[in-house]
């Protein structure tokens, strides 16, 4: 009972309910606006998918949602909470969590002592003390907590081996299961599908699923359209820096803008050797194509 009373637990919110409200999110750097105007909702339980060419926008929009940056206007609500100004310290408290597109894993320590990390907001001496001296209850709660995520993860065979000897796919996934130790609702994925193989991409597609089932909102960037069109429930495509379009997969691969702003050739993003470019091809989902 001591250790489960040394972390933080959340009441995730119910399916259906609105956890991110960016409304008019505009962005200039000098001249440049890297955000247009740009609303969107997340809500519990789906996958919502932000797309567009290389420089539309997609990391600037992060930082604006996420604390790490501040909007030049308009207006971010998490958890229905204004949010404008706020830290990202802020942001991970009420629940969002987010992985970073390279992997930011210590390599040398478990797969366990990675997760724990994520864990640290919840304890109530805050992160600093945890990682310097931690009481041990509090430990044996971080340690429990890690654990179970890298289970609800698929990945508990590993948990004792070291981040760096696991293959990039499960790396990604270690990732993910340490964002959850933060118990979040909320979780923000920039290109989870970048360099992993199909198999990988299949894990990583079933565990987003999972977790969508769990109440979870999702938010993705990925570049991978097949990935993007099998899994979300809804698609924001942004065009220097403003939104196209917005709606089902089925829409959106329909959509002329969308359509154009791919064919267009703006999308130089470098994509590792293992991952297809996207194309205007690759808009359009091939069932059976990911064995
Ligand atoms: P995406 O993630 O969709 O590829 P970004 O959000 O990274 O696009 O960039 C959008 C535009 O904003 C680009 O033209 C980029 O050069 C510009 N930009 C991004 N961050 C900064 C910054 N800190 N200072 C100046 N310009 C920036
Ligand atoms: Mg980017």
């Amino acid at each position: 009972a001591r250790t489960a009373a040394a972390l933080v637990q959340r009441t995730l919110p119910a399916a259906g309910t609105t956890l991110l409200q960016a409304r008019k999110v505009t962005k200039r750097f000098g001249g440049l606006v890297a955000n247009n105007a740009v609303s969107m909702d997340v809500k519990a339980g789906e996958v919502h998918a932000l797309i567009g060419p290389n420089g539309a926008g997609k990391s600037t929009f992060f930082n604006m949602i996420s604390g790490v940056d501040d909007a030049t206007e308009g207006e971010v609500r998490l958890m229905d909470r204004a949010m404008l100004r706020r830290p990202s310290r802020e942001f991970a408290r009420l629940g969002m969590a987010r992985t970073f597109q390279h992997v930011r894993l210590l390599g040398q320590r478990s797969v366990v002592e990675n997760v724990a990390l994520g864990a640290h907001q919840r304890a109530r001496r805050g992160w600093i003390a945890s990682m310097l001296r931690l009481d041990r209850a509090e430990e044996a709660a971080l340690l429990a907590e890690a654990r179970r995520q890298i289970e609800r993860c698929g990945l508990g065979a590993f948990a004792d081996t070291p981040a760096a000897s696991l293959a990039l796919g499960q790396q990604r996934i270690v990732e993910i299961a340490r964002a959850l130790a933060g118990q979040p609702a909320i979780l923000l994925l920039d290109e989870p599908a970048a360099g992993l193989r199909h198999l990988e991409k299949r894990a990583l597609a079933d565990l987003l699923r999972q977790l969508r089932a769990e109440g979870l909102g999702i938010l993705v960037v990925e570049h991978d359209m097949e990935f993007v069109m099998n899994l979300a429930d809804r698609i924001t495509v942004l065009e220097f820096g403003t939104v196209i379009a917005e709606g089902t997969p089925h829409d959106v691969q329909r959509n002329q803008r969308v359509l154009d702003a791919y064919l267009g050739g703006g999308d130089d993003e470098p994509q590792p050797p293992a991952a297809p470019a996207v194309a205007p091809s690759s808009l359009t989902p091939t069932p059976g194509a990911a064995a």
